[in-house]
């Protein structure tokens, strides 16, 4: 089934991304600006695990309606050299529309604000995934390509390998990459994407191609003259991989299901609109503002 395939692919990477971390915790000490922490290891790691245990569940569940879907495709596509450059260059596509969705829908930023809640930048960053993706429907962007005709096995190795490649662009450690800045997401780009400087806040969300950013308007460059600030704007505190994972959920879940008297397009608009305008009405209930308007 794909989510064993899913699997492999990353267990197969495994022994390079522990190679890259070990060389990038040395360096780090190295040159005295080690941010490795042995509670934020274990939370990433356990994230990751968690991750990885409901892709493989959500899967198996959704393999027999990808499978009912894959029967209405456009076309029969085999898989030949060009088809399969193809399907990497579109799942990027939808990747980045993904991505660029999860910052502006809350029911997509409650699963993604976990890779984002950490205030460090390294390769372990990278293992910060949500076991909700699949609550949030993280799969629903992969079906316009079963319906194209790629097989759903394979659609979901080609996601893999897209998360994948992003483990590599999560360091401090690499500088700009000359011509490569031009058309890849690279560890400068994503370095701006981790951060909550006003600057760069909400910007650059490539998964392997940056030219999308580029087209679509949402690209920033990494400045020399900005300190990089990482992390969410309304830090979590906390190592726990479940308060990681769900904070965020009970946010929403308390302002959309709240017993005061709010309307329903306010209630759908803390469900599925801007993050902002549940952390707005949190601000405005706060105990400090209630005590200012008193
Ligand atoms: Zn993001
Ligand atoms: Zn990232």
């Amino acid at each position: 089934m794909g989510s064993g395939w899913e699997s492999l692919t990353l267990v197969l990477l495994a022994p390079i991304f522990f190679i890259c971390m070990v060389l990038e915790y040395r360096l780090l000490r190295k040159r005295g600006d080690n941010d490795y922490s042995l509670k934020e290891l274990l939370c990433n790691f356990s994230l990751a695990g968690l991750h990885q245990a409901s892709d493989i569940i959500a899967t198996l569940l959704l393999m027999p309606f990808f499978l009912w879907l894959y029967q209405f495709r456009v076309f029969d596509i085999s898989l030949t050299p060009l088809s399969i450059i193809i399907v990497f260059i579109l799942q990027d596509f939808f990747y980045y529309w993904f991505h660029r969705a999860s910052h502006h829908v809350h029911w997509l930023w409650a699963s993604h604000i976990s890779h984002h809640s950490s205030e460090r930048m390294n390769f372990t960053t990278a293992f910060r995934q949500s076991l909700t993706y699949p609550l949030s429907g993280m799969w629903l962007f992969w079906t316009p390509l079963m319906l194209l005709g790629y097989p759903p096995t394979f659609v979901v190795v080609v996601v893999a390998l897209n998360l994948g490649f992003q483990f590599f662009v999560h360091t401090r450690m690499v500088g700009k990459l000359g011509w490569v800045e031009h058309i890849f997401n690279t560890p400068s780009h994503h370095r701006v994407h981790h951060a909550r400087n006003p600057e760069y806040i909400d910007r650059n969300f490539a998964g392997v191609l940056i030219v999308w950013d580029k087209l679509f308007g949402t690209f920033v460059e990494e400045r020399n003259d900005i300190k990089i600030d990482y992390g969410i704007p309304h830090a979590v505190n906390s190592w726990n991989p479940f308060v990681a994972t769900f904070h965020q959920w009970r946010t929403l879940f308390r302002l959309a299901l709240s017993p005061t008297k709010t309307p329903l397009s306010k209630r759908m608009a803390y469900l599925f609109g801007s993050p902002k305008i549940s952390d707005d009405a949190i601000k405005d209930h706060s105990p400090i503002n209630t005590m200012n308007k008193n």
